[in-house]
């Protein structure tokens, strides 16, 4: 049977990132995603243009109807949106304490627009950070999250998450280097050659493949280096289907064809 991960992410109606990013990177695993939409945004490859979230009690009436059906394995949450559905995704998840929640906190566009004001940083901080297994911030999203620069493990782990997978994209060094922060293990590092552009969706194809890994019952830092494995074969495929940020290719062919 495929293990059911319940996501919570924003619509980016050309395909790069959010919801339809999770549901391929979580089918790509073997997965099946259940689908809430926090936010439908108005952005191309380049970047959000605007967005609007929609009403917390349908994300609250949508959550119970799958939750009392199927047997959700993991949640996912992404973009939030507002403060209004930020509490209503706490509200839902304190329901289901032994779920295991992975929150990619997307507070930018990849092209800069601001996708989370400072109330509703706060609101992650206090509602839903303290509520995950995991969350996988990028430097910038770790550096206003802790409210300073590079911040050390010990303040990324005092944001409340069991773990923190700091991405290293956006550091200034050769390699790709990415900092599991476990509470419950020593720190590891996974190291990736850095790839020449940008990519739209490369987090939440990420934070949704470690969803359905850990839906499938593996151990975290195998789930995280799985899916840091898959992810980094998604951008080596990744296809310039717009004029902006390179899409990753979730279906990515293990070796590329001498043709492609
Ligand atoms: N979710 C939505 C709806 C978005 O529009 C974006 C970025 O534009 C993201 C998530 C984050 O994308 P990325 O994985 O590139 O950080």
């Amino acid at each position: 049977m495929k293990p059911v991960v319940l996501c919570f992410s924003g619509l980016d109606p050309t395909g790069g990132a959010g919801i339809q990013a999770d549901i391929e990177a979580i089918a790509a695993q073997g997965g099946h995603a259940a689908s809430i939409i926090t936010a439908v945004t108005v952005q191309d490859s380049h970047n959000v243009k605007s967005f609007q979230t929609l009403a917390p009690s349908l994300i609250t009436a949508q959550a119970h109807a799958i939750l009392d059906d199927m047997a959700v394995a993991a949640i996912k949450i992404g973009m939030l949106g507002s403060v209004e559905v930020a509490t209503a995704i706490a509200t839902i998840i304190q329901t289901r304490p032994s779920i295991p929640v992975i929150f990619d906190p997307v507070l930018a566009a990849g092209g800069g627009t601001d996708l989370a004001g400072d109330i509703l940083v706060d609101t992650i901080k206090t509602s839903i950070l303290p509520l995950c297994r995991l969350i996988t911030p990028n430097i910038p999203e770790a550096e206003r999250l802790c409210a300073q620069s590079t911040p050390s493990s010990a303040a990324l782990l005092n944001l409340g998450a069991d773990a923190v997978l700091l991405t290293g994209t956006h550091a200034d060094t050769d390699q790709v280097e990415h900092q599991l922060i476990d509470s419950a293990q020593p720190p590891q590092r996974f190291d990736y050659p850095r790839l020449p552009h940008n990519y739209h969706g490369s987090g939440c194809t990420l934070s949704a493949s470690i969803a359905a890994l850990i839906a499938t019952g593996l151990p975290l830092s195998d789930a995280v280096q799985q899916a840091l494995d898959y992810t980094y074969r998604t951008l080596q495929q990744a296809q310039a289907l717009g004029q902006g940020q390179l899409f990753p290719n979730r279906f990515p062919v293990s070796q590329p064809s001498p043709t492609s």
